[in-house]
């Protein structure tokens, strides 16, 4: 059952194919494995725990669809909900229940959220929250942090400029320098940083959009009374605070970061989960905000499947069955699995002195090549990247698919038993021990 990149598969077989059609092979560019070096794996079938590749490989899956999957693949709950809805229509372009569902469940578990806006994905939901703050603030300056990714929102495609306080710069071809300048990108846990850049312009900054824990170059977390310090310098100066939490919301607890670490942010942005696996996403804050979106407000943003019946369902499911009396044990059974997870992977490293910096929270981890902690992108990049890319390769081998880029997140889900946690130390057992030499 091992999959050999050398052998001639189905999965690069059709990767051939794809190639020819699809820029890159693919529809997201993660996904064509490049920073790893191979050709990606073509998936059959999820179920619980693990990926099916069109070869019959079965693997522990780790990626988790990027987070939406936090019930395992194909949970029945899910599966149920979505065939009950299925038998109703599957969009309508007009109000339905559903979405006073969503919105109510939402705002239950958010105490910062006293309306909620439905769309189609984490970017749109980050992209809609910078609209809503630049409409709500009549400011224009945005400040960002540097590997914090919030989608393909032009606005925040933006990298630092040659110094903390000067403009950005594009981060991909396609975003006008202009529209990058009122963008500023600082290094994140730099307090000093965002003090000097507010001392500069704070009365042109509408706001400041940070993902609480960043789980996009990696996974590091933010040090004590950092998140603190934003919230009450943003609410001195009348900037907006933008948690994006598409990523962290229902993840690392039902409320996401803000109910972690005890802060309102004005606005916040989700997605993933509340998809359940499929395109969902949702921006919210207090009413006065929001109510300034249209049709009540100014600011216009919609969408013709915004609020989609199927995804709803999906991601309603997906976020009662989390919250279930079932499911309160969810993200102690996550921290379980995590803690699990964590020990044994750090036993192993050292075991056979692989240096490795193993940061986890709840269910999201990375391990890091490297023998310090990694509290921004600049510790993150000093990882040695050969070395995660020969790991990488090693747990495929083994049947444990990572995230394709040392810069991921690793999630675990409810359906990742002991046994599944035991295999996958096994396979990082030896794929450690293989790197020495
Ligand atoms: C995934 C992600 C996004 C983008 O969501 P899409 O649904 O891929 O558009 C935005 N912000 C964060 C923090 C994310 O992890």
């Amino acid at each position: 059952m091992k999959s050999n990149p050398r052998v001639e598969t189905l999965s690069s077989k059709l990767f051939a194919e794809a190639l020819k059609l699809i820029p890159g092979g693919v529809n997201s560019p993660v996904r064509a494995f490049r920073s790893v070096e191979r050709t990606p794996l073509f998936i059959q079938r999820g179920k619980g725990s693990r990926l099916y590749d069109v070869d019959g490989n079965s693997y522990i899956d780790y990626v988790c669809t990027w987070g939406p999957s936090i019930l395992g693949h194909a949970h029945p709950a899910i599966r149920k909900a979505v065939s009950k809805q299925l038998k109703n229509g599957l969009s309508f372009g007009a109000p339905h229940s559903l979405e006073i569902q969503m919105a109510a469940e939402i705002i239950k578990l958010y105490p910062s959220i006293g309306k909620i806006r439905m769309c189609n994905s984490g970017t749109e939901a980050t992209m809609s929250c910078i609209r809503l703050a630049r409409g709500f603030t009549q400011r224009d300056l945005i400040v960002k942090f540097e590997g914090c990714y919030h989608g393909h929102v032009d606005s925040l495609l933006v990298k630092a400029g040659s110094g903390a306080l000067t403009f950005g710069q594009p981060d991909s071809a396609g975003v006008p320098a202009d529209l990058a300048k009122l963008t500023l990108t600082l290094p994140f846990n730099d307090a000093d940083a965002v003090k000097e850049i507010l001392a500069c312009h704070r009365n042109k900054i509408a706001a400041i959009i940070i993902e609480p824990i960043p789980a996009n170059a990696g996974l590091y977390l933010p040090k004590p009374g950092y998140l603190e310090l934003l919230r009450k310098i943003t609410s001195e100066h009348g900037i907006l605070l933008i948690f994006d939490e598409v990523m962290t919301g229902f993840r690392v607890a039902p409320g996401g970061a803000q109910e972690l670490y005890g802060i309102k942010p004005d606005l916040t942005a989700l997605g993933k989960i509340m998809g359940g696996g499929l395109p969902a996403g949702a921006f919210g804050g207090c009413s006065e905000i929001m109510d300034c979106l249209a049709p009540s407000g100014p600011v216009y943003q919609a969408g013709t499947l915004s609020g989609n019946p199927l995804a709803l369902a999906a991601g309603l499911a997906n976020i009662r069955q989390l919250l279930s009396s079932h499911g309160t044990n969810a993200y102690r059974l996550l921290e379980v699995r995590g803690k699990e997870l964590q020990k044994g992977f750090k036993a192993a490293a050292k075991k056979h002195k692989i240096p490795i910096q193993f940061q986890r929270i709840g269910s999201m981890f990375c391990a890091y090549f490297i023998d310090q902690a990694v509290s921004n992108l600049a510790d993150a990049k000093k990882s040695d990247i050969p070395r995660f890319v020969r790991f990488f390769k090693g747990m495929l081998e083994r049947g444990v698919y990572l995230a394709p880029s040392q810069f991921e997140a690793g999630f675990i889900s409810t359906a990742h038993s002991e046994k599944d946690i035991e295999t996958t130390l096994r396979a990082a057992a030896d794929s450690l021990a293989s790197l020495k030499g």
